[in-house]
């Protein structure tokens, strides 16, 4: 297949003529690639259930893996979902259009293919003017997981998605580079209370500002074990780079000299060492291949760059990877809980 890439500025998504025809695609069954504000997704039609298979064939996604429904217009949200709670509808005032994913009991007429067979569904309404104007063209329901293949780092650029799907969907819309760089927060509405599945750029304390109590997910912490997260993308070893990483925590100071110390062992030992730094540590590190991931007065830097350092890595063909920590209130969370994922929860305590 022939993967057509289609580049848009602001103007084109005011002319609509190319986001037609990305619709046009997505109302036949086909699959485009799509930028949002968090990663870049892989969107079909979410009421077609051959169009849904069609992505989890082309990610080589576990069938048991939910997509989720990206929406378009507040009123759409109660053709999707069978109920909408009080909280879930303030979340979605104060979060919508934006990163924000809220599991709703599913209305009969959501195909369970679009639902990786639960009685359940995940919702969004994405804060990207292009990924608003390709929903509506698309029908108004997109059904859409990140547009990485299985296993991969989530896309943050068109380029990334091209890497893993090029020849295995009809089109790529190329917004260029993502504003977020992580995925969406998920919280469920079918628990009694509502519980975070995965952290995101909202954090807890975010929603528990607009709804009251709000628990996270019990089964998303390496400690708990034998618990299982329940969003079920969260249990497979996702967003991993092909080279191990370690992360290394502790004070700043002996987290650099460890890391240096250890990347040079490593590199008499033969390897080829990247190690993950900040703006204000990139000077400090003698040896290996160092990469800045952001600046540690933003941590939104460090969101936004994350899944690219760890794809360049992959280029680049190294054995190891040591990387500096980010464990902080806010988008640390977040932050970390993709890292430890990545790290295969490697941790070296300094
Ligand atoms: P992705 O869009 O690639 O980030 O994947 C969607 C995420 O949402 C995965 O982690 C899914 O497991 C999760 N998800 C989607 N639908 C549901 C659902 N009904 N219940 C729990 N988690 C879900
Ligand atoms: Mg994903």
């Amino acid at each position: 297949m022939n993967t057509k890439i289609v580049k848009l500025t602001e103007d084109d998504i005011q002319n609509k003529e190319q986001i037609r025809a990305a619709g046009e695609i997505i109302r036949n069954g086909g699959l485009v690639a799509f930028p949002t504000e968090t990663v870049y997704g892989l969107g079909a039609d979410a009421w077609n259930p051959q169009a849904s298979r069609r992505i989890y064939e082309a990610k080589g996604r576990p069938s048991d893996n939910p997509l989720i429904v990206h929406i378009a217009k507040m009123d759409d949200l109660g053709r999707v979902a069978k109920r909408v709670p009080e909280g879930a509808k303030k979340l979605a005032a104060r979060f919508w259009p934006g990163p924000l994913t809220m599991i709703l009991e599913k209305q009969e007429s959501v195909p369970l293919e679009t639902t990786g067979g639960l009685q359940t569904v995940a919702v969004r309404m994405p804060g990207h003017p292009a990924a608003l104007a390709l929903i509506e063209a698309g029908g108004g329901f997109v059904a859409a997981p990140s547009a990485n293949a299985s296993g991969r780092p989530s896309p943050t650029r068109a380029e990334h998605v091209a890497q893993d799907l090029a020849g295995r969907i009809d089109m790529i819309v190329d917004g260029g580079a993502v504003g977020i760089g992580i995925e969406s927060t998920i919280v469920d509405f079918t628990e009694e209370i509502p519980m975070i599945l995965r952290p995101g750029y909202i954090t807890a304390e975010q929603v528990r500002d607009v709804i009251g109590e709000v628990r996270v997910d019990p089964g998303l912490s390496a400690e708990s074990e034998g618990l299982r997260p329940k969003a079920p993308g969260m249990k497979y070893r996702h967003y991993a780079p092909k080279a191990e990483l370690i992360l290394v925590e502790g004070a700043q100071q002996k987290v650099e000299k460890a890391i240096a110390r250890m990347a040079e062992e490593a590199e008499d030992a033969g390897k080829r060492v990247g190690i993950i730094a900040t703006d204000e540590s990139c000077g400090k590190y003698p040896c290996g291949i160092v990469k800045s991931i952001g600046t540690r007065t933003d941590e939104a830097t460090i969101a936004r760059h994350l899944y690219g350092v760890l794809r360049e890595f992959d280029e680049q063909e190294v054995d190891l990877i040591y990387s500096e920590s980010f464990r902080t209130p806010g988008i640390g969370q977040a932050i970390m809980n993709r890292m430890l994922k990545a790290a295969g929860h490697r941790v070296a305590e300094v």
